[in-house]
């Protein structure tokens, strides 16, 4: 039988054991729950699990989850393409965005984070792979962008995310985000805040964790493949 807390549990012993083979310290890679598109109570049922932190690429598909669910204390990701005219909300809802890879949206979400909230958390999209209409910056975008992101007031930059190209050998995965890390330790001297990186799906969270990763997206495992 399908169950959450089951799916979740199983999920967390992958990471652990990932971590061990990394030779990382327990708890240093964080599972984020991708709940797009699944509804309010499966997220009731994974956060009575212990789970904290939960994605989402759809604003109004969370925004109606979010307000079913004012009783729990989550952690909310926006881990999806944002358009300006969605950045308020974002704003407004949201501790994490994932997916900035333009300055007009960091300005946008920066003046619109409302006051007496602290900083959005925000990690920057590489497309580490150089793969076409994909989203995300280039590497050698991503310095120009940090740069101006560490300055604008309302948003902490904490990281890097990227979603490479599938790739079925580990050596292969493995490269991607050997290129995801590295970018980041060229970037920290200028924005020190970095501490994340939002890297490593199902199919390639072994690989993401022993190159460094601190955070893996997992959603169909938890909670069932999408329609
Ligand atoms: C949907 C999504 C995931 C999770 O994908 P699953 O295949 O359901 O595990 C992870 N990261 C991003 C950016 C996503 O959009």
């Amino acid at each position: 039988m399908f169950s959450i807390t089951e799916n979740i549990s199983r999920t967390l012993t992958l990471i652990r054991e990932a971590e061990l083979r990394a030779g990382r310290p327990e708890g240093a890679v964080r599972l984020l729950a991708v709940s797009k598109t699944k509804p309010a109570r499966m997220v009731r049922e994974a956060a009575s699990a212990g789970q904290r932190d939960f994605g989402e690429n759809y604003l109004q598909d969370a925004l109606d989850k979010m307000a079913q669910l004012t009783d729990l204390d989550l952690v909310w990701h926006f881990i999806g393409p944002l358009q300006s005219n969605k950045t308020r909300a974002v704003a407004e809802h949201f501790d994490w965005v994932h997916s900035i890879d333009r300055l007009k949206i960091a300005r946008r979400l920066s003046e619109q984070r409302p006051v007496g909230l602290p900083p959005l958390n925000v990690c920057l999209q590489v497309n580490i792979s150089g793969e076409a209409n994909k989203a995300g910056v280039t590497p050698d975008e991503a310095p120009a962008l940090a740069e101006a992101i560490v300055k604008l007031p309302n948003l902490m930059l904490r990281g890097l995310m990227a979603i490479p190209r599938p790739e079925t050998e580990q050596a292969a995965q493995r490269h991607a985000f050997s290129q995801l890390r590295q970018l980041q330790e060229r970037l920290k001297p200028q924005a020190p805040t970095m501490d994340t990186l939002s890297m490593g799906m199902s199919g390639d969270m072994d690989a993401a964790i022993a190159e460094g990763s601190t955070l893996v997206r997992i959603g169909t495992a938890l909670f069932g493949a999408r329609d």
